[in-house]
């Protein structure tokens, strides 16, 4: 056997490293777009439009009316690790969907991306970033909030771009995302709009008031009118872990896994465990072969949940998994059972 010669450690560049790291958060366009609608989301914005062209292959757009990042402040937004959500000392005590500050260097690393932003009592500046490199702040025209353009995302690095998949497969990925993510946020209005057709595929209204209607108004929106008729209100608790939502009554079950939307802190979620209890609380009243429709939020204090564990965050671990997993199971079973009444009673229809 050949054994290598050695080489000498060297110290990555940032361009490479980001490449490296882009790799882990940004799978596909509906991973970059994830990112940046989470970032609106986080910047307070009240309504987001995302604009794709191809599959979001050759473009992406996602434009919020969130409180902006000052002029001062754009080159450090596509600095890697650079963040305004944590300072660092406390990992447990996270209440934003960003902490890392990885999503805008590793987009910034592969693509060409153009930022633009205003905060309120400021100008708007644009910053361009091509391959990694980065360009100079200039004046630019925008109301407020902040645009962020992502073109050609992969062009510099073509092994991941033979990865995508057909724009019609990138396409659903994208809608996908967009759904959870409007599901946990009712307050805020989505768009999803083709450049290549001019169609919006994707639109939900603002619903505000009460949490409860707003929750299943935009449900009815996202999953239809059908599912809501057919969910039972979920409101549970178990040692400050608190269980709200919809679960479809067994007869609603589907013969995929396609409709599970799960939540946590107004994270979507894709947790074995979490998802395993779901499975579990329906075992008595469905056959193996059919799959539970629900859309459930667990809410506790940020300290009682890792978020980071996965570099797309989309999984958790409850430091007591055990009490979570006991609250979904005996809340959905507690509703099965006769005693939750029909999310659509609750609208006034
Ligand atoms: P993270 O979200 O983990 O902090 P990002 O790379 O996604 O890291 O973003 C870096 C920083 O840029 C954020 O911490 C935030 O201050 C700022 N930022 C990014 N996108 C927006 C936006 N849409 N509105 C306002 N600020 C933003
Ligand atoms: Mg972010």
């Amino acid at each position: 056997n050949i054994s290598p010669s050695r080489r000498a450690i060297r110290q990555l560049d940032e361009t490479a490293s980001n490449r490296i790291a882009a790799g882990e958060v940004v799978e596909r366009p509906a991973s970059a777009i994830k990112e940046l609608v989470e970032n609106a989301l986080d910047a307070g914005a009240t309504r987001i439009g995302v604009e794709i062209a191809d599959g979001g292959k050759t473009l992406i757009r996602v434009t919020d009316d969130g409180h902006g990042i000052p002029r001062e402040e754009l080159k450090l937004a596509l600095s890697r690790h650079a963040t305004s959500k944590i300072d660092g000392t406390d990992l447990l005590n996270i209440h934003s969907f960003g902490f890392r500050g990885e999503a805008l260097p590793s987009i910034g690393a592969v693509a060409r991306l153009r930022i633009a932003s205003r905060v309120s009592e400021g100008e708007a500046w644009e910053l361009n970033v091509n391959g990694g490199k980065l360009g100079e702040v200039a004046p630019c025209s925008l109301r407020g909030g902040t645009v962020v353009e992502v073109r050609d995302l992969f062009h510099a690095t073509p092994a991941r771009l033979k990865f995508l998949r057909s724009d019609r497969a990138e396409n659903q990925a994208i809608s996908d995302v967009l759904k959870r993510l409007a599901l946990a946020a009712p307050d805020v209005a989505f768009t999803l709009t083709d450049t290549g057709t001019g169609k919006t595929t994707f639109k939900v209204e603002r619903h505000q008031g009460d949490l409860i209607d707003a929750h299943l108004a935009r449900m009815e929106a996202i999953l239809g009118r059908d599912f809501a008729t057919n969910a039972l209100v979920i409101d549970a608790e178990r040692e400050g872990i608190t269980l709200t939502g919809f679960a479809a009554l067994p007869t609603y079950s589907r013969g995929a896994a396609v409709a599970q939307f799960l939540f946590v802190n107004g994270r979507p979620v894709r947790d074995k465990v979490l998802l395993g209890a779901l499975r579990a609380a329906y075992s008595d009243f469905l056959s193996r072969d059919r799959h539970p429709a629900a859309c459930l939020f667990l809410t506790c204090d940020p300290e009682r949940v890792d978020v980071n564990v996965h570099p797309a965050k989309t999984e958790v671990r409850f430091r007591e998994p055990g009490i979570a997993r006991g609250l979904i199971v005996s809340g959905l079973r507690h509703a099965l059972a006769g005693a939750g009444h029909r999310a659509s009673t609750t609208v006034s229809d």
